[in-house]
């Protein structure tokens, strides 16, 4: 199904703005995404007109707040399809999201002898993590591997399945490869041995939405800035049972049922894992974005991201010396490419193409076991969003061309 979302781009004022003598061609949206005048006035009004702190106020101005807070909620439970608002904490992004699970449920529930399987192809913020729990509570790390075709290896997976796995975390889609693996599967497996499992959903809720329900993993994780919300947002969705069994992260204000002088107790879920002052105006935000993602219908976006991906992977195939990192196809795979130019550094080709309007990103992408695997030190990526189009595609292949003609590859 092709859909043209050229009308968007009219709605994101960054577009209005040249990079020097070009037009803005961003491709760069898997780092974060751009804002539409929806977010940015949502956002903007809230502060000037409803603006005070939540929870706290009885007077108009805290209760129409701690209402768009709570609103944010409800609106992220709708389009993630949960049970219930009460099982999405929302937090500062995808990073706090992943520590609170592997905090709060993996350092409460792990024990020596204890597995963790993650996959080679997960973002440090799937990583470090488990890492540093599996230090606190002596649990072990394994890397589920991938197959030649960069996708994720899942008889690998069956055969490293045991008893002793307690929880499996994998990312909805690689911010590197493109690579979106099948976690119904996943999940079927996993919780064939009882382990609980979590979903690094940065880059696939805002590509291909989630059904929570549907998915049946029990933790997903996502921030709003990679789907036209701002920074400082995001999203911890678990199911209730798995939240009953977490503990709160981090301590402070809100989070509280009574404090005495040496203990205290807690909120109920999901207030205990919001310590401290929330993002108040970005929730709003969030509000605004989903409501712009709903409105364009999370299908039209995954058609369209799936339409770019398929011309750009035909146009790099054109230029000799390009390497694609990830699935050669489509299939399985998302709108996140990264590449090689024969051996010229991945940040010259990012200073060559911004010459010309095609901003790119150029290093190891917060993957770095991902990268040693992959055997090379730094790619370039480019990443689609619901307002580039079939020209920001071929901006970055005339570049890419004069890049060869210069280097001499
Ligand atoms: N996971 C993946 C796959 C990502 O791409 C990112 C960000 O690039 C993160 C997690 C971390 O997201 P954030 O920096 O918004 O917390």
């Amino acid at each position: 199904m092709n859909v043209d979302l050229s009308h968007l781009r009219k709605d994101f004022p960054i577009f209005e703005r040249r990079i020097g003598d070009h037009p803005n061609h961003f491709l760069d949206s898997a780092a974060s995404s751009q804002k539409p005048i929806q977010v940015l006035e949502a956002m903007d009004r809230f502060a000037r007109t409803n603006y005070a702190n939540v929870h706290r106020g009885a007077y108009r101005l805290s209760v129409e707040a701690t209402e768009a807070y709570e609103a944010a909620r409800r609106r992220a439970a709708s389009f993630i399809d949960a049970s219930s608002p009460d099982e999405v904490v929302l937090c500062r992004g995808a990073t706090t999201a992943l520590n609170m699970v592997a905090h709060g449920w993996g350092g409460e529930h792990l024990r020596p002898g204890d597995r963790i399987l993650l996959t080679l192809m997960e973002h440090h913020a799937n990583v470090v993590p488990w890492q540093m729990v599996a230090r606190r509570t002596g649990a072990r790390l394994d890397h589920v591997p991938l197959t030649d075709e960069y996708h994720l290896d899942l008889e690998a997976l069956e055969r490293m399945l045991d008893d002793d796995v307690k929880v499996v975390a994998v990312t909805g889609m690689s911010n590197v490869l493109g690579t979106i693996p099948p976690i119904d599967r996943v999940v079927e497996a996993a919780h064939s041995v009882g382990a609980v499992t979590v979903v690094d959903g940065a880059q696939l809720v805002p590509h291909l939405g989630v059904n929570v329900r549907t998915l049946g993993a029990d933790f997903v994780a996502f921030s709003a800035h990679k789907m036209l919300g701002p920074t400082g947002i995001g999203v911890l969705w678990g199911k209730m049972e798995r939240l009953e069994e977490m503990e709160p992260f981090e301590g402070g204000g809100e989070m509280i049922s009574d404090v005495q002088l040496h203990h205290a107790t807690w909120a109920a879920i999901p207030h205990r894992f919001e310590a401290g002052t929330p993002p108040i105006i970005e929730a709003v935000g969030l509000t605004a974005a989903l409501d712009y993602l709903d409105e364009v219908g999370m299908d039209n976006v995954a058609a369209h991201d799936r339409e770019l991906t398929a011309y750009a992977l035909s146009r790099l195939a054109e230029i000799p010396d390009v390497t694609v990192y990830g699935p050669p196809t489509v299939e399985g795979r998302g709108g996140v490419i990264s590449f090689t130019l024969g051996d010229v550094h991945p940040h010259d080709l990012a200073t060559i193409l911004d010459e010309r309007g095609v901003s790119v990103r150029a290093g190891h992408h917060c993957a770095k076991p991902l990268m040693r695997n992959l055997g090379v030190p730094a790619t370039a990526r480019a990443s689609f969003y619901l307002y580039n189009t079939l020209e920001d595609v071929d901006a970055l292949v005339d570049g890419l061309e004069r890049a060869a003609a210069l280097f001499g590859t």
